[in-house]
C-alpha cells in the first residue's frame, strides 16, 4: 500500500461520485451484480439535473414495438446510429454511439420494472421538422424516475451519502484507487474503491468552464443555466488532473429562456413564438422559425450581441395566445394550443420588474427598452410590409409565422441563450473508460452522463429527443457492467492458481 491509499476512512468495490441520472443508474448495476458500492452527492439530495427532464430517447424500445400500429414509424437502432454520426459530421464517437443505441432499449425495461410508466412514445417539439420519434415520457417525467431509482439503490443496499462532495481522485501506479471528499461539516474523507464512476451531470453551473470551453464563442459568457444546480464540472476537472483527455467538450445544450424566469414562464413562451425578434442593433437576425428547433436557436441567440434577442409582441398576439393557446410546443414546459391565461399578468409583472418593456408607440417602446427608435421602427415597418405581401425578402420566414405588430399596447421581452446542461466533457471508450492523451484507458475510472463524450459533435442533437437523459441512464449502467467485470476478472486472477 502506498502512501497515497492508506488510511481510508472507508473501501468499497465501486464509488460512484453524483447522484443523477447516470450516478444512480451505474449504483444500481453495480449493487445489483453483488458488489459494495458508495454513492457521494454533493447536494443534500440525490437527483440533479435528471428531476427536470422530461423523457428518455430509445431505440427499438418494447415501449414502442407496443404501439408499431398506432404510433410510430419509430426509429432503428440503425437509424439512430446513422442520425448522430451524421448529424454531428461524424464528430461523434462511433464506439459510444453504439454503446447506446445498443443498450437504450433495455435502460427502458429497466426502468418500467422500478415502476416507471411512459405515457408518450413519440417526438418532443411538435414543430420541428426531421425529429426521430425516440422520446420515451414518463408519468411524472424525470422526477418521478429519479424518485424510483433513489428507492431502489436503498433496497440494493448502495451507501448514499448526500452532502458530501467529492474533491479528487487518489491514484497509485496511475490506476484510481479512491476518491477525497469534503462533508457537509468540513471533515475530509478518504473512500477507496477498485473503481470509480464519474457522474457529475458536466459543467453548465461554472461560468468559467463554460467561458473557456462552450462551443459558440465569446458570447460564451453570456449564457445563462436554465435550472442552476450545482454542476460545476467537478468530475471533469478532476479527471484532467490526473491526465484525462477531453471530446468535442463543450457542447451545450441551450435553448430560449427569460433570464431569472422558469422554463414555464408564459411570457417566455410568448417571447419564443416565430414571430418578430431583433437583436440589440434594433434589426432582425434570423428567420423567427429557427426557435422551433431548439437545437439551432441556442446557437443562433448565443450569437447575438450579448447573447440576447427582443421578441416584440403586440396585443393581436397577446389576445391569440389567451383566447386560442401556444401555437408552437416545447414538451411539458410549452404545450401546443395550451392557453396563456396567466400571460397578461407576467407581462404586466416583467414590466415592473425591469425585464420586459410596454409601450403604446414603437418609438416609445424603443425608447423605453434603449433602442434607436427611428431603427426599430424601420424593422417593423418592413417586417409588417412582409406580412402584408406574404413574402420574407429578408430571411425566407414561412408565411404562417408571418403575424404583424399593429395594435397597442406593444410589449418587448428580452430572451437570451439557456443552457439546461453541457452535453461533453471527457474522452471515453464505448466501455465507458476514461481515456488519456494517447487514448489508453485510465484503470480504474469511468465516465458517463453529461461528463462523457461522444454522443454529440458540437451540439445537441435534439432531433433525437431525450438523448442526454436516455445516455444518462443507459452510460451509467453500462459503465457500471464493465466496472463489475474488471473488478470480478481481477479477483479470478488472483484466485487462479500459480
Ligand atoms: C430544465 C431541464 C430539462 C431537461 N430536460 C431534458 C429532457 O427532457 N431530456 C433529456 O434528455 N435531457 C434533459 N435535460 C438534461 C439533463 O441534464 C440530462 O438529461 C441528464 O439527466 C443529466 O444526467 P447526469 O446524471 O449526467 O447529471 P445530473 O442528473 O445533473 O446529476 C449530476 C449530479 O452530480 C452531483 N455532483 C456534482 N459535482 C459533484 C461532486 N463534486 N461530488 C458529488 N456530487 C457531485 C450533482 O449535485 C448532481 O446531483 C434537462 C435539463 C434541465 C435542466
Amino acid at each position: 500500500m502506498s502512501a497515497q491509499t492508506e488510511n481510508f476512512d472507508a473501501e468499497y468495490d465501486i464509488v460512484v461520485i453524483g447522484g443523477g441520472g447516470s450516478g444512480k443508474s451505474a449504483a444500481l448495476a453495480a449493487a445489483q451484480a453483488g458488489l459494495g458500492v458508495a454513492l457521494l452527492e454533493k447536494q443534500p439530495q440525490t437527483g440533479g439535473s435528471s428531476v427536470f427532464a422530461e423523457g428518455q430517447a430509445a431505440f427499438e424500445s418494447s415501449e414502442q414495438k407496443a404501439r408499431a400500429d398506432t404510433g410510430g414509424p419509430f426509429p432503428t437502432r440503425e437509424q439512430a446510429y446513422r442520425r448522430y454520426l451524421e448529424y454531428s459530421h461524424y464528430r461523434a464517437n462511433p464506439e459510444v454511439v453504439r454503446m447506446f443505441v445498443d443498450n437504450s432499449a433495455e435502460t427502458i425495461d429497466q426502468l418500467r420494472s422500478l415502476g416507471v410508466e411512459y405515457n408518450l412514445v413519440g417526438i418532443y417539439a411538435l414543430d420541428q421538422p426531421d425529429e426521430l420519434a425516440s422520446f420515451h415520457r414518463p408519468e411524472g417525467l424525470g422526477a418521478r424516475c429519479q424518485e424510483l431509482l433513489a428507492g431502489a439503490i436503498a433496497t440494493a443496499g448502495v451507501d448514499v451519502f448526500t452532502s458530501t462532495r467529492v474533491e479528487g481522485l487518489v491514484t497509485d501506479g496511475g490506476a484510481v484507487v479512491g476518491v477525497t471528499a469534503r462533508d457537509s461539516d468540513g471533515n475530509s474523507l478518504r473512500v477507496g474503491a477498485k473503481a470509480v464512476i464519474i457522474a457529475t451531470g458536466g459543467f453548465v453551473d461554472n461560468p468559467a468552464m463554460i467561458e473557456r470551453y462552450a462551443q459558440v464563442g465569446r458570447n460564451a459568457r453570456h449564457i445563462s443555466p436554465l435550472a442552476p444546480l450545482a454542476n460545476t464540472g467537478d468530475g471533469i476537472n478532476m479527471a484532467l488532473a490526473i491526465g484525462a483527455d477531453t471530446d468535442n467538450i463543450g457542447v451545450v445544450q441551450a435553448g430560449p429562456g427569460v433570464r431569472g424566469k422558469a422554463p414555464t414562464s408564459q411570457s417566455a413562451a410568448a417571447g419564443m413564438h416565430p414571430w418578430l425578434w431583433v437583436n440589440h442593433t434594433g434589426r432582425r437576425f434570423t428567420s423567427e422559425d429557427e426557435g422551433l428547433s431548439v437545437a439551432n436557436l441556442g446557437t443562433v441567440f448565443a450569437r447575438q450581441p450579448g447573447a440576447d434577442s427582443f421578441a416584440i409582441i403586440d396585443s393581436d398576439m397577446v389576445d391569440h395566445l389567451v383566447q386560442d393557446g401556444s401555437d408552437v410546443a416545447l414538451g411539458d414546459f410549452v404545450p401546443y394550443h395550451g392557453k396563456m391565461t396567466h400571460l397578461v399578468d407576467e407581462l404586466e409583472a416583467d414590466v415592473e420588474a425591469g425585464i420586459a418593456w410596454k409601450a403604446e408607440t414603437i418609438e416609445g417602446l424603443a425608447v423605453a427598452a434603449g433602442f434607436d427608435p427611428a431603427v426599430l421602427a424601420a424593422t417593423v415597418g418592413r417586417y409588417n410590409a412582409a406580412c402584408a405581401d406574404g413574402y420574407d425578402p429578408e430571411f425566407f420566414k414561412p408565411v404562417k409565422y408571418l403575424r404583424p405588430v399593429r395594435r397597442p399596447p406593444f410589449y418587448i421581452v428580452n430572451q437570451s441563450a439557456h443552457a439546461t446542461c453541457t452535453c461533453t466533457g471527457l474522452r471515453v471508450s464505448g466501455r465507458l473508460e476514461v481515456l488519456d492523451a494517447d487514448w489508453k484507458p485510465i484503470p480504474g475510472l469511468y465516465a458517463v452522463g453529461n461528463d462523457a463524450s461522444g454522443l454529440y459533435g458540437d451540439t445537441y442533437t435534439l432531433d433525437v429527443p431525450g438523448s442526454t437523459n436516455g445516455f444518462a441512464h443507459t452510460s451509467g449502467r453500462v459503465a457500471a457492467r464493465h466496472a463489475v467485470a474488471a473488478i470480478q476478472g481481477a479477483q479470478n486472477e488472483r484466485r487462479a492458481p500459480a
